[in-house]
């Protein structure tokens, strides 16, 4: 069953709205905050379960894609109905899960990106003729990048120096997509997602994007033949192909930096398939094909 606050349009206002009715219904559920955007709004944060073994799953790091907030959202509501149930869900003990795991989950990294592409700029933005002019046209309904035109998946420490270059060369500029920041962890979302990552230091990562219906897979030195084990376990549960990132995806990310950084396992999941933004009717299709993975994946680290 789908929540019903989750709706046709899932900004951060909506979001915040959906956190306090779970949250609500179930006191075990923890929330807390990651830090702010760069317009300083919330970027929350949740956790399921106490044990020591942890996972992360990241949804919108880019703002056209803020579907995956609400699968992300749908998924903790999910298991909060199951584990205060006692029931088992795809023969995974969510009692079980919560003594032995910790999910973290944040939904929405990039809230500012997210209202930009649902809503479009107001004249009071305080950069609204900058962004016009970065963006090119009055309409971001494409938009990816955080308030200020940073790409977020383009702004960790994995390959930053050599995206510089093809920034150059492919005269990549702040914007809707792909410009990387000024340094690394510019931005106050990724340098908050690193900190909170580098502190808790969680054995797997998935980041929702869109679309593709594929998981891409980057193996690090150490970690390759687990991750590889994995990548295909996952594959197998959503049915998504396995691939190599190329072009610009394979710059910056924060998939590439976990991996790099803690040589453990980490997947980009390019969910659905069609054109972005996906229109919110692919919703429960989406949902069903990526649900098992998400209940299963903290069992097989
Ligand atoms: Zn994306």
């Amino acid at each position: 069953m789908q929540i019903n606050s989750i709706s046709e349009y899932f900004d951060h206002k909506n979001l915040e709205k959906t956190l306090i009715e779970i949250k609500n219904q179930y006191e075990f559920l923890e929330v807390g905050t990651l830090g702010n955007s760069i317009f300083g709004k919330n970027i929350p944060r949740l956790t399921l379960g106490k044990g020591k073994k942890s996972v992360i799953y990241i949804g919108a790091h880019h703002g056209m894609e803020w579907i995956t907030s609400a699968l992300l959202i749908q998924f903790v509501s999910d298991f909060c109905k199951e584990y205060k149930n006692g029931t088992n869900i795809f023969d995974v003990s969510t009692r079980v899960l919560f003594e032995t795991r910790k999910i973290h989950i944040v939904p929405m990294l990039n809230p500012d990106g997210v209202d930009y592409a649902i809503h479009g700029v107001n004249e009071d933005n305080v950069i609204y003729n900058r962004l016009i002019k970065m963006n090119d046209s009055t309409d971001f309904s494409h938009w990816q990048a955080n308030a200020r035109g940073v790409d977020l998946n383009h702004n960790y420490n994995a390959g930053f120096e050599e995206y510089k270059i093809v920034e150059r060369i492919e005269n990549i500029n702040c914007g809707a997509t792909k410009y990387s920041g000024e340094y690394p962890e510019s931005e106050p979302e990724t340098r908050a997602l690193c900190n909170f990552v580098r502190f808790e230091r969680p054995e797997l990562a998935l980041t929702l994007h869109t679309q593709g219906e594929e998981i891409y897979y980057t193996s690090g030195e150490k970690s390759s033949a687990i991750s590889l084990s994995l990548a295909k376990t996952i594959s197998r549960l959503t049915g998504y192909k396995i691939s190599f990132p190329s072009g610009t995806a394979k710059y910056g990310g924060f998939t590439d930096w976990f991996i790099e950084e803690f040589d453990k396992p980490s997947f980009t999941l390019e969910c659905g398939l069609g054109e972005n933004p996906l229109p919110f009717s692919d919703f429960e299709k989406i949902y069903y094909k990526i649900k098992r993975a998400l209940f299963i994946a903290p069992i097989l680290i």
